[in-house]
């Protein structure tokens, strides 16, 4: 199974998706640079989830908050106290495991040896800093281990500001970091990856119904990510799974080559986050209702999924091997690079034609132009890139001002007159 992830690891680089970081400097464990085609796809993954979240909707507002935050943030929210993994050392060859992810009556997984584990030690996950020039105690702050604080912290700024009335919920897209104990499987789990959270709040006694809700709409962003149906599914955590601050949580998961694993966290997490602020705080951070003329904490209903995570199922989803070519069937919403065009040769002005074409589409997609190698070979690239569509200028072209149009995935090709090719893939790319 992870011959896939091999291949797909190295389809990414070839084709500049993903790249190790700081790589001529022998790469830096569990860090990645996304190339070209990456970044183009990562960006188009956000700005669906922000055009699902936000703009196809009237309840939901934008945030952008920084990284560091005050402290206190991070003892309100439990993460100091309890945001940790139990951590064993192999005595022995010293590898380092997470305590849950080990059998530790059996022999060492790496050196084989009996009876050579430590003692189980809590591990926080936080990274930590110093803000200012002195490095002491009193200046230690955290990277954000998630996004969803700097909107609880936020909750009445955003409401008042955007005269919002529950229900009504804040999105947010931005880095986080945890020094994972076993990042890997690519860029599954990294320490520093990018959250897209949704936090809905809710009045009290409306969470289970509002929970119920995004549990449904959660899922169907995927299958507008064009994923597999039957590689999705939820998961129930049990009572002794539940986080400290859950009532209830479902995680969406997807079958990767390496099994079924997370991909999105949906929880309602009461008044625990707003009420330990409030405390913390010294702050009322309570909603005034003024139909019932009631003061109370909202209920608060999270969505969270990391983006990176998402990226990675999308490529793992669409990675295709057939008889003669490997294809990425990327849905084109989120596809890198949205049509190629490629004049057949590189003469009787066919490159001029496939330029003029290149020009005219570039204010809307990206678009690639290549002229390099045979027909077959570009498609082929073309195909590993994931590029839905690809426009060759060809002689007939110079005849009757049309040219072909090749669908990635069926390679099925239609002739469309050059003035028709905007709206041809208008119709066919959108989300
Ligand atoms: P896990 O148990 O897999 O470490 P978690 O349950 O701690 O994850 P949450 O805190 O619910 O994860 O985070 C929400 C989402 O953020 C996850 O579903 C995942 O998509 C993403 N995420 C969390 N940790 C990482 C990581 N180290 N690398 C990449 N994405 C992550």
């Amino acid at each position: 199974a992870n011959k896939v992830m091999d291949k797909l690891v190295s389809l990414a680089k070839r084709r500049g998706f993903i790249f190790q970081s700081s790589e001529i400097y022998g790469g830096i464990n569990s860090c990645y640079d996304y190339g070209p085609l990456g970044v183009e796809m990562k960006k188009n993954i956000k700005e669906l989830w922000w055009k699902s979240m936000v703009y196809e909707r009237d309840d939901i507002e934008g945030l952008d908050a920084s990284i560091l935050m005050h402290p206190k943030v991070w003892e309100a929210s439990g993460h100091v106290a309890g945001f940790s993994d139990p951590l064993v050392d192999c005595k022995v060859c010293k590898t380092r495991f997470r305590a849950d992810q080990v059998d530790l009556e059996k022999p060492c997984p790496v050196c084989g040896n009996r009876d050579s584990f430590t003692e189980i030690r809590q591990f926080n996950l936080m990274f930590k800093t110093f803000m200012g020039p002195v490095e002491d105690s009193a200046n230690v702050v955290f990277l954000r281990p998630e996004t969803a604080q700097g909107i609880y912290v936020n909750f009445h700024n955003v409401r008042e500001a955007a005269r919002k009335k529950l229900p009504f919920g804040i999105a947010q897209i931005g880095k986080a970091f945890r020094n994972e104990i076993t990042p890997g499987n690519f860029i599954f789990r990294t320490r520093e990856f990018e959250q897209m959270e949704m936090q809905y709040f809710v009045k009290p006694g409306e969470d289970e119904k509002w929970f119920e809700y995004w549990k449904e709409q959660r899922m169907k962003w995927y299958q507008r990510l064009g994923l597999k149906q039957e590689k999705l599914r939820f998961h129930q955590h049990a009572p002794d799974e539940l986080a400290h601050y859950a009532k209830a949580a479902f995680d969406i998961e997807y079958e990767f080559p390496f099994g079924w694993n997370e991909i999105e966290g949906i929880h309602n997490r009461t008044d625990f986050d707003l009420s330990r602020h409030q405390e913390f705080s010294g702050k009322d951070l309570r909603y005034f209702d003024d139909q019932t003329k009631e003061r109370f904490i909202p209920y608060i209903i999270e969505t969270s999924v990391g983006c990176d995570r998402t990226l990675l199922t999308c490529l793992v989803d669409a990675y295709t091997e057939e008889e003669e070519r490997v294809v990425l069937k990327l849905a084109p919403a989120i596809a890198p690079i949205k049509a190629a065009v490629l004049p057949l040769v590189k003469r009787d002005g066919m490159p001029e034609i496939a330029k003029q074409i290149v020009d005219d589409l570039r204010g809307d997609y990206r678009i690639f132009y290549d002229d390099a190698g045979s027909i077959g070979r570009r498609y082929r690239r073309m195909d590993e890139a994931g590029t839905p569509f690809c426009v060759t200028v060809d002689s007939q072209t110079l005849e009757d001002q049309t040219v072909t149009v090749r669908e990635r995935d069926s390679m099925q090709q239609e002739r469309v007159h050059i003035k028709e090719v905007k709206t041809y893939l208008d119709e066919r790319l959108k989300a």
